[in-house]
């Protein structure tokens, strides 16, 4: 049987193909409620539903950003929040060009057997919470499965049952209206090179693009979230070319060219190393037929949130943070920022946290 014709089709194609669009990117706000605590706590802010809405309304309405993002991903508690003036955040979304998305995934267990090594759940009861996210105006979702890089890591069993899981959520998503992000993130933590990261990196997205196609997922209306192809974080860094060049050879032997964009997660890169990496793609002189994009969390986020710490009277500051993030985020879509961001406070910090959880 060939791929998914539903009644979905041609609005999963078009959206897919408009998040990718050149200039915008996705802003990740989707943190569960646990995650966004350690957030909260970094700036000695209490987490409950209040401050966890303040955050957001923080970020979503701040002057001039939407016009660089064409998505925005949230947890379920959020898309149903509403701005202090009692507007919907969705709606706040849609008049600024920009696609709800929901995060859908229930996190990982850790698979018996293994050195540690995850399965993501949330399969059971995701058919009806993709239809109760697409009523209330989400347009696509998110699912992270997780690898990581050792000795003997990641095992055939993590690849395959990972792959599987993310191709059976994206099917499930296509059914029911939304455009699945894909997203096998393999960890940065460990004293690995680079030429281990990209192997494991094209091992993992071939395993991935056979399961989304025995599964039967229409890859034009889907996105991936990939990992760069870096160094670990033992080792030394490289330069932003390296990254590049590696990173697109990567996707060249194993993406198909049906998949419109590719949305890079910042995987506790700093703010600007992740807005570099992804300018140099961009600039780079190479067959890349999808859109090379931004899917980024803590690397939007953080100097935003240093700035905030919480108070009234600074929210202003922290907007302008958000707004230069966003501005050299989308100009190193297009492969045109020329570093004028990367003297902003904690810019160039590194955000990794071994292990991490999102
Ligand atoms: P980071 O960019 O902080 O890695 O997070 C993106 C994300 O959504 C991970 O699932």
């Amino acid at each position: 049987m060939s791929c998914y014709k539903g009644k979905y089709h041609d609005e999963l194609i078009a959206n897919a193909t408009y998040i990718g669009t050149p200039g915008k990117g996705i802003l990740a706000a989707d943190e569960s409620t646990g995650t966004i605590g350690k957030r909260l706590a970094s700036i000695n802010v209490e987490n409950v539903e209040s401050t966890r809405r303040e955050l957001r309304e923080l970020l979503f309405c701040a002057p001039g950003c939407l016009q660089y993002l064409s998505g925005i991903i949230l947890f379920e508690e959020t898309l149903y929040q509403k701005t202090a003036d009692g507007k919907p955040f969705v709606e706040v979304m849609k008049e600024g060009g920009v696609l709800p998305g929901i995060k859908v995934d229930k996190g990982t267990v850790e698979l018996a057997g293994t050195n540690g090594e995850t399965t993501t759940q949330g399969l059971d009861g995701l058919a009806q919470r993709c239809q109760k996210y697409y009523e209330a105006g989400a347009r696509f979702a998110k699912w992270r499965a997780v690898l990581k890089i050792s000795q003997t890591e990641p095992s055939q069993l993590a690849i395959n049952e990972n792959a599987n899981g993310l191709a059976r959520y994206a099917i499930i998503c296509q059914e029911n209206g939304l455009v699945p992000i894909v997203e096998p993130e393999i960890l940065v933590d460990g004293p690995h090179d680079i030429n281990k990261c990209a192997d494991v990196t094209e091992r993992v997205l071939a395993a991935c693009y056979k399961a989304l196609n025995d599964h039967h997922v229409l890859l034009e209306g889907t996105l991936l979230k990939p990992n760069m192809v870096t160094p670990g974080s033992e080792s030394k860094k490289v330069a932003p070319e390296v990254v590049a060049e590696y990173t697109v050879r990567a996707l060249q032997r194993t993406m198909p060219p049906a998949v419109p964009a590719v949305v890079f997660l910042s995987g506790g890169q700093s703010e600007e190393e992740a807005t570099l990496n992804l300018n140099a793609m961009n600039k780079l002189k190479a067959n890349k037929p999808w859109s090379l994009s931004f899917s980024f969390g803590r690397a939007l986020q953080q100097s935003t949130l240093k700035a905030w710490q919480g108070k009234e009277e600074n929210i202003g500051k922290a907007r302008a943070a958000l707004l230069k993030r966003c501005k050299a985020n989308s100009e190193a879509t297009l492969g045109t920022y020329k570093g004028d961001a990367g003297d902003g406070e904690g810019v160039s910090e590194s955000l990794h946290v071994k292990d991490y959880k999102y």
